[in-house]
């Protein structure tokens, strides 16, 4: 198992498959934001090579996310190669949920299990506003085909201070009164050239919570509080799913974070709050065996941080969040 410093065993990469994507969303990217040239990110051989040098040391757990995964050519290539490999448990995706009604099928049979759709409001302009240009009906049709396909379904919202704080947080979760999802609400991080933004934006759990319990009843925490991954779960009196917060500024979850992140660059990011990568490209592409990827893998892994610093107003710049892959 590949364990770092602080005894926190690292078991779940996530990978972005791409930068690009269709939608602009505000938190995220530019409206003019300039994509890297295909050549400069790794191809379907160098992903799944690496997939499989992160499996044989012990990662069990993949997501692919981006940037837009879907957008990505030969994506269901890529998801049955990385189901086939050994050690592989599951492959979950995050997604805008735009292609799904043509791709949920065809992932779901090459061994996607699960997808987290992005969804940060149920109101048709507030959508277009928040995306720059999306529909949100897009996305409805992109969970009925999950739905359909038999894929697991989770909800995410990042919370927008102005746009999306009140009766859209309510809304959203509502839909777990009758449906049997888990509707998450992210806090807004701060990254690259729309930190700005981004900092004056954040809405904390703390607000979130009472703004959906002064509408909806009061919020019971499940599991005594034990986080699902990244999110701390509550209910609705009477509800079929759940409410989860996924507090990363205001509460950080350090001590039970599991992940890495490759970036569609082929940098392994060990903390999506701080700036410090270490490049597999380059060894990749000059020749490294997979004993020397694995010693780079395992020796960045031990380094991984602990906490963000945006406290102490340290935020990470070099990237916005499509390129490191949420
Ligand atoms: N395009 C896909 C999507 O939107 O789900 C996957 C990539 S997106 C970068 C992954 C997740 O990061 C999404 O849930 C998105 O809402 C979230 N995200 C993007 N920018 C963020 C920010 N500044 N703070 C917190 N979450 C953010
Ligand atoms: Fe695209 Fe996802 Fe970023 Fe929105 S959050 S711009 S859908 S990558």
């Amino acid at each position: 198992m590949p364990l770092d410093r602080f005894g926190r065993n690292i078991t779940y990469l996530r990978i972005s498959l791409t930068d690009k994507c269709n939608l602009r969303c505000i938190y995220c990217m530019p409206e003019d934001m300039t994509f890297r040239p295909r050549k400069e990110l790794l191809q379907d051989d160098e992903i799944l090579r690496l997939v499989r040098i992160f499996a044989s040391m012990g990662f069990y757990k993949f997501r692919l996310t981006g940037g837009e995964p879907t957008v990505r050519a030969n994506i269901v290539d890529i998801v049955s190669g990385i189901a086939a490999t050994p050690g592989v448990e599951t492959i979950a995706m995050t997604t805008n949920g735009l292609m799904l009604p043509e791709l949920a099928q065809p992932l779901a049979d090459a061994g996607l299990s699960r997808v987290n759709v992005s969804i940060d409001t149920l109101n048709p302009e507030k959508f277009k506003k928040l995306t720059r240009w999306g529909d949100v009906e897009d996305v409805w049709q992109g969970l009925d085909a999950a739905k359909a396909a038999g894929l697991g379904i989770k909800l995410n919202a990042v919370v927008v201070r102005g746009y999306n704080d009140k009766e859209d947080v309510v809304d959203l979760a509502r839909l777990t009164l009758f449906k049997p999802w888990q509707v998450r609400f992210i806090e807004m991080m701060p990254f690259g050239d729309v930190a700005d933004f981004q900092q004056a934006g954040t809405v904390s759990e703390e607000e979130l919570r009472t703004t959906i319990a002064a509408e909806l009843g009061e919020l019971s925490l499940v599991d005594n509080g034990r986080l699902d991954g990244e999110a701390r779960l509550y209910k609705l009196p009477d509800s079929e799913g759940t409410i989860g917060f996924i507090s990363s500024v205001t509460q950080p979850f350090c001590a039970s974070c599991t992940r890495a992140r490759l970036t569609a660059d082929g940098r392994l990011r060990l903390c999506l709050l701080r700036e410090q990568e270490v490049n597999l490209m380059e060894p990749l592409r000059s020749g490294a065996d997979d004993e020397e990827l694995t010693a780079i893998i395992k020796e960045a892994v031990f380094w991984k941080p602990w906490g963000h610093k945006l406290d102490e107003h340290v935020i990470p710049l070099n990237r916005v969040m499509s390129e490191i892959g949420g």
